[in-house]
């Protein structure tokens, strides 16, 4: 017999969103019990708490964060930089320059669209809003389901991309951008992503290839363009490149660099500012050069827009589709 998850309003989405919800351990359905939600396979039995309206569902053996960090607080597991630094941050030129997001979230919006008028649409990582997402935030008709590791005012289910609680076949789009390199097994949450996403469902992916460490202790994964290709290696290809360029990549390797020197926070903040100032212009230049063959070996990080597919590209197909200057010779 199967229970179906009722609809509860105190949610944060719709009611045939919430039936979609299952249990992150072994993907049975969800039932609702006071203020929590129960798995109904009587051999799991795991029980997550719903905490302001949010439920928490982590699998709680096998993710780096565990239940009980959310319990009893509503604070955000990651923390945010410290009021000092973020100010004096935001007094001056970022080093970060995304030349394509804007224009990707467009395309990836006018996609999902056309596969279903009212598409629901999965962003893994939403408490911070991502670089360029307005095309998609702005869409009325589009319904986002917003999930990241941490609470947040928009984030309506806690969870770990390692194990997505929701049906199979139940998105017609998923976003995850910067967040793949977070995650400390990135194949398995391609996977949970391939498993959640409709027949031809689109996925809209950003990752990191020559950036240091940021998220301190949850950072673990960089990803060249063909690896990055071959982790969703399960999709058929609609569009990818460099997202963020090898000026950028430049600008961050000599902040980098210079913060090696220091270990007190102050100077550390000091040493960013100063790194800004004199290193911004750098990221200008990746308006020349982001499409050239060379931003494949070298740029900062890569996208990739594609559509689930039910063949897996080949690892001898794959080299094929190398787009950098390098020889393969030593
Ligand atoms: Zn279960």
């Amino acid at each position: 017999m199967t229970v179906e998850l009722q609809a509860n309003p105190q949610l944060k989405f719709t009611e045939s969103t919430q039936k979609l919800l299952c249990c992150p351990v072994c993907k049975s359905q969800l039932k609702i019990s006071s203020s929590q939600l129960e798995c109904t396979n009587y051999q799991c039995q795991a029980a997550f708490p719903i905490i302001n309206k949010t439920p928490v569902l982590i699998n709680d053996n096998q993710s780096v964060f565990a239940i009980s960090d959310y319990q009893g607080q509503d604070s955000t597991i990651l923390k945010a930089k410290p009021k000092i630094e973020r100010a004096l941050i935001n007094l001056i030129p970022s080093i970060t320059l995304n030349l394509k997001a804007k224009k990707n979230y467009k395309k990836f919006a006018e996609l999902v669209k056309a596969q279903n008028p009212n598409p629901r649409v999965l962003i893994i990582g939403g408490s911070i809003v991502g670089e360029g997402m307005e095309p998609l935030l702005s869409a009325p008709e589009i319904e986002l389901v917003e999930t990241d590791v941490s609470f947040g005012e928009k984030i309506s289910v806690v969870c770990d991309a390692h194990d997505i609680p929701f049906a199979d076949n139940s998105f017609d789009g998923v976003v995850v951008q910067a967040v793949l390199e977070h995650v400390a097994d990135p194949y398995r949450c391609v996977e949970e992503i391939h498993r959640v996403l409709k027949a031809d469902g689109l996925v809209y992916a950003e990752t990191p290839f020559i950036a240091q460490v940021h998220l301190g202790k949850y950072d673990f994964t960089r990803f060249t363009h063909l690896g990055h290709r071959r982790l969703f290696r399960k999709f058929e290809e609609i569009d990818n490149g460099a997202v963020c360029g090898p000026g950028t990549a430049l600008a961050w390797s000599y902040q980098y660099f210079l913060l090696s020197f220091f270990k007190s926070s102050v100077a550390r903040a000091l040493v960013k500012v100063f790194a800004r100032i004199t290193s911004f212009w750098l990221t200008y230049f990746d308006y020349l050069i982001i499409d050239n063959p060379g931003s494949f070996d070298a740029a900062l990080g890569y996208y990739f827009i594609g559509k689930k597919s039910e063949k897996t590209i080949a690892d001898r197909e794959l080299i094929n589709l190398y787009r950098g200057t390098q020889s393969s010779s030593f």
